[in-house]
């Protein structure tokens, strides 16, 4: 059976590996915090103290990191130790620029590698209901595809190497647009004097429906129960938003796009994390927006 090696095991990177050890893949772990080792010994992780560990072991090495230039770093200190063949997939989400660069690393070595960024934030990891968007070669897609279909409830080969990036950079630009429209008709129906209520039932059926309004209304008391009915608790951070709203400005700058609404939403973002509110859901922002 394939043996897998999972570097980077917080929040989203533990529950993946959970379902890959459910399934019973043998699965080592590394992480620079030892507690998110430490906690999944007893399912059955096998402990990597270093990164050649992973090398010697691993047929596939699945990277879940906070950023792209730590996914390179870790890249740059094993790509050598693999064998020729072995599959590197990044999960994490990155500038769509540093996938394609670390693509071609890997092809230089003849190791193959796939962006497989996901949506469905850390319940969808528990769940094992992720959506991957892949970029990179349908060889390396059909390898990983059983491990997709452990971890996800949908996986798609978007294109070529850092399409699965390219296609998050859509997704979560548009995501924002959208919550920041919500927010903005539910103020405006409040001091038109409209029931919540009443106005959520209509835009949920209506054309102005959206998965902001149908499974995430950011009102409390209002719609399926959302973090809005939490305190605002993620969820998805605003943090983490705003990370992704900069990777798409990234892609928008170097491809020369129109997308005044895009650019605008990681402006009110900006403006949420510096007022100390990122650890917020991202949802929040409907009491941020200006
Ligand atoms: P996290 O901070 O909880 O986990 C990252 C892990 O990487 C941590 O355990 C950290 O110790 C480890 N790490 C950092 N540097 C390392 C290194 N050099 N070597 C080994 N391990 C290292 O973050 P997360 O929420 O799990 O997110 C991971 C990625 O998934 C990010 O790119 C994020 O944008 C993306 N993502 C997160 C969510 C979400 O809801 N949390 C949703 C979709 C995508």
């Amino acid at each position: 059976m394939t043996k897998i090696g999972f570097i980077g095991l917080g929040n989203m990177g533990a529950k993946m590996t959970l379902n890959l050890l459910k399934a019973n893949y043998e699965v080592i772990g590394y992480d620079i915090n030892k507690e998110s080792v430490n906690n999944l010994l007893a399912k059955g992780l096998k402990q990597a103290t270093n990164l050649s560990q992973i090398a010697k072991f691993a047929d596939i090495v699945i990277t879940m990191l906070p950023n792209g230039d730590i996914v390179e770093e870790v890249y740059d200190n094993i790509i050598d130790e693999f064998a020729p063949g072995t599959l590197f997939v990044d999960c994490s989400t990155i500038e769509v620029n540093k996938a394609k660069q670390l693509h071609m690393k890997c092809e230089n070595k003849n190791i193959l590698s796939l962006d497989a960024p996901v949506s469905g934030g850390v319940g969808g990891a528990e769940q094992a209901t992720l959506t991957f968007m892949v970029g990179g070669t349908e060889k390396a897609y059909k390898m990983m595809l059983p491990l997709f279909e452990v971890m996800g409830k949908k996986s798609l080969l978007c294109g070529s190497f850092g399409s699965g990036q390219a296609t998050k950079a859509c997704n979560n630009m548009l995501l924002a647009t959208t919550m920041i429209g919500v927010g903005e008709a539910f103020s405006l129906g409040q001091n038109l004097g409209l029931d919540p209520k009443k106005l959520f039932e209509i835009l949920s059926t209506s054309t102005g429906s959206c998965w902001a309004i149908n499974s995430y209304c950011p009102i409390k008391g209002v719609g399926p129960a959302s973090p809005a009915d939490d305190d605002f608790r993620p969820g998805f951070s605003a943090d983490l938003m705003l990370k992704d709203l900069t990777i798409a400005l990234k892609a928008i700058e170097s491809t020369n796009t129109s997308a005044p609404y895009g650019k605008n939403s990681r402006e009110n973002f900006e403006r949420m994390v510096n007022a100390n509110q990122g650890s917020l859901d991202f949802s929040a922002i409907t009491k941020f927006n200006k």
